[in-house]
């Protein structure tokens, strides 16, 4: 134990001590902080502190901040909405950069463009206030634009490779950050999305904002369709606690859903974490669950769906940090 803490010193105390003295005004403007909780950051509830967490307020902030981090080798994680996401209970030995600060809508003609940190929900309702329509599906989602580009989020039918027409991105590597304006473009072909993936996860890319091709539609028939999905998942999940959606990608032929609960495992739960009763394929924090619990019970519904019907469930919400 005093070893951990030691040698955490050494990592830690180098970090805070080079981001604050070249950043001092992120720092003064309460945008650079040090061992932040990252659980109020996540749909979970759930996550330890960050090493360092920062909140970019401009594209070239943003870029400041990571070519220090690259040149300087200091370890750093794209934060959006959380909601995909379960942080360990140690939290994360990095810089975490939330991206929601970049948050920028606008039209031209048929076309929206939104930057990586506005949520679905606000880029939703300004295509519908717009009369732009092929974005209700995802007026649900708790995610940001940069998570449900990278996730290839999706739901009732749509997905947003059915609407995405170019993004804009950084290219995370010394090379990739050089140059008055390192912004690069993705044509939508190049995002290669298929299922719940992007060329953004392999690539290591970091999404600034995308542009997404929409249709003009009536303002009051696209509200219509958002308000009968909302109702459908506010019906079929449970959107009154804590939890990071779908817990495991939907195995080819299968409902996960169905798998748990004919496993018996509807309502199972190891400590405060907790296979919903309303949608076995969400796990639930019902108040204090740790990331542990979370882990735990993952596995035990793993194995279980696999010893009982021969499928190895494929989580698809994201572990980040020491589990
Ligand atoms: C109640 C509930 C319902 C949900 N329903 C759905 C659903 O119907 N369909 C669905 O697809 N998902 C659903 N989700 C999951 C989640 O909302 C989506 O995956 C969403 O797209 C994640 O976006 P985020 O901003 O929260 O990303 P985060 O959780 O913050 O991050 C997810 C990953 O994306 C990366 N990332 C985030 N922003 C960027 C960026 N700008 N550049 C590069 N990488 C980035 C992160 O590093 C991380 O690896 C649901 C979640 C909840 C809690």
């Amino acid at each position: 134990m005093k070893f951990n803490s030691w040698m955490r010193l050494r990592v830690f105390c180098p970090m805070k001590i080079m981001l604050k003295d070249a950043f001092p005004q992120m720092c003064e403007r309460g945008d650079l902080s040090f061992e932040e909780l990252l659980a109020p950051y996540t749909s979970f509830k759930i996550g330890g502190p960050a090493d360092a967490f920062c909140i970019p307020r401009s594209i070239k902030e943003l870029v400041d901040i990571l070519s220090f981090c690259i040149v300087n080798h200091l370890p750093y994680f794209i934060l959006g909405k959380g909601s995909n996401l379960l942080i360990s209970d140690k939290g994360i030995r990095a810089l975490v950069i939330s991206m929601q600060g970049l948050v920028k809508i606008t039209r031209d003609e048929s076309y929206i463009s939104a930057f990586a940190g506005v949520s679905l929900r606000d880029l939703c309702e300004f295509a519908q206030a717009e009369g732009l329509s092929g974005l209700e599906f995802a007026s649900g989602i708790p995610g940001s634009v940069g998570g449900a580009v990278f996730m290839n989020a999706g739901a009732y039918g749509g997905e947003i490779r059915d609407l995405l027409y170019c993004s804009k991105y950084l290219e995370p590597t010394v090379e990739g950050l050089q140059g008055d304006y390192p912004v690069r473009h993705l044509k939508a072909e190049q995002h290669e999305f298929s299922y719940r993936h992007s060329s953004l996860q392999s690539r290591k890319l970091i999404l600034l904002s995308s542009v997404f091709r929409l249709r003009e539609d009536d303002p009051h028939a696209i509200l219509a369709r958002m308000q009968d999905l909302d109702a459908q998942r506010w019906d079929k999940q449970p959107m009154d606690l804590p939890s990071a959606g779908s817990v495991f990608k939907r195995p080819e032929g299968h409902f996960t859903g169905k798998l748990v609960d004919d496993c018996g495992l509807r309502g199972f739960s190891i400590g405060d974490a907790m296979v919903s009763n309303k949608h076995c394929g969400f796990i639930v924090n019902n108040g204090k669950a740790t990331a542990a619990e979370v882990m735990q019970l993952i596995r035990h519904i793993q194995a279980t769906v696999l010893e009982r019907f021969g499928v190895r469930l494929e989580t698809e919400i994201r572990m980040v940090g020491e589990m």
